[in-house]
């Protein structure tokens, strides 16, 4: 039986991972339950599972979250993530990481910590899922390239001209994952396949020139490894994140989850080039991922807040690129060598979003 500490429970990751547990009784169990804001969602979890602690982020600050776990499934949205990324390390945890600002914003910090705490870090998300599915999930295994796949979301063919017209409610209607508001704009804007890229340089130690991304609309290949001689290992399922949510509890066993592909149904897969060019947000997360320190803090604050303008019908789709590139053009930057320094990046970048987004 493992005990799971699941922060992030009523979002849509942790939702999925209530879904895994439910069919795994005599496997998982939950030892703590957190969520951002939703009391309701949590108390109905609480109910039904009955862990020693169900909290709301608030009451979350000094808690203690994660002596008693075997896994800290991460899966809070956004920054915020990040303090209990590196609390679950600190106390020397299995940690699931479904957070991507962890290790986009944290990466050398999570991974040096990591080292000095014998923490493993696990992923979540698809794309690095299949990685280290492909890796055998030993990430000392050498590998000449990562390629991740890109569904290339709702927008991929649309002109520059009709990107400067899309909705919020176009955004939203991504073609084949369903995930969170937040997530699922940055799909549209690509910043999610820039973070993909920065999170694989940390998670298998691989240079910025091994990594790549294709479109590939069906999303049935999650990313392939390619080796020295040729060989290419790619991981292939439907897009259910139950899978990589339960790989990530379970591995290196496996247990049954989803339906197997039926390849007759699929019928052929599809792969492109990724239009960077129209996606100016990919451009501008590989550019802060190469350039480490604080950029990629100062990106993400910015972008946070940019998205959120962009959710309530404020800006344009465009304009999330634009407010991002403007706080990484006025924020000085500096070494990442610890979370206050992240901390002091993430809210200067807000802060100058939001003077150019709302004037204040
Ligand atoms: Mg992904």
């Amino acid at each position: 039986m493992k005990k799971i500490a699941l922060v992030g429970c009523t979002g849509n990751i942790g939702k999925q991972t209530a879904e895994v547990v439910r069919a795994n009784r005599e496997s998982f169990s939950f030892s703590a339950l957190v969520c951002g804001k939703d009391r309701a969602g949590l108390s109905a979890l609480a109910e039904e599972f009955r862990p020693r602690l169900a909290l709301c982020a608030a009451e979350a600050e000094k808690a203690d979250l994660f002596s008693d776990c075997d896994v800290a499934l991460i899966a809070a949205g956004g920054f915020a993530g990040l303090s209990y990324t590196l609390r679950a390390i600190r106390a020397g945890k299995k940690v699931a990481l479904a957070n991507k600002e962890s290790l986009v914003c944290g990466g050398e910090l999570v991974m040096r910590e990591a080292e000095k705490y014998g923490a493993e870090i696990v992923p979540v998300d698809s794309e690095h899922s299949a990685l280290f599915q492909a890796l055998s999930c030993r990430r000392d295994t050498p590998f000449s390239r990562l390629v991740l796949t890109a569904s290339g979301g709702p927008f991929l063919h649309k002109t520059a001209e009709e990107l400067k017209h899309v909705t919020a409610a176009d955004a939203l209607r991504h073609p084949t994952w369903s995930m969170g508001a937040k997530i699922t704009v940055d799909s549209a804007t690509l910043l999610n396949k820039g973070y993909e890229v920065i999170e694989a340089k940390w998670l298998y130690g691989a240079d910025f020139s091994q990594i790549s991304a294709v479109v590939h609309p069906e999303s049935i290949v999650h990313s392939l490894v390619y080796f020295a001689d040729g060989a290419a290992i790619a991981q292939l399922g439907y897009p259910d994140m139950r899978l990589p949510i339960q790989f990530a509890l379970t591995y290196p066993e496996r247990l049954p989850c989803c339906p197997q592909l039926d390849l007759e149904r699929i019928g052929a897969l599809h792969f492109e080039r990724l239009p960077a060019e129209k996606f100016p947000c990919f451009t501008l997360a590989l550019a802060a991922g190469k350039e480490g320190g604080t950029a990629p803090a100062v990106l993400n604050g910015a972008g946070e807040e940019a998205v959120r303008a962009f959710l309530a019908g404020g800006i344009s789709f465009p304009q999330i690129a634009e407010t991002i590139e403007d706080a990484l053009s006025r924020i000085p930057r500096g070494e990442a060598d610890s979370y206050e320094t992240l901390v002091r990046a993430d809210k200067l970048a807000r802060e100058t979003a939001k003077q150019r987004l709302y004037g204040v």
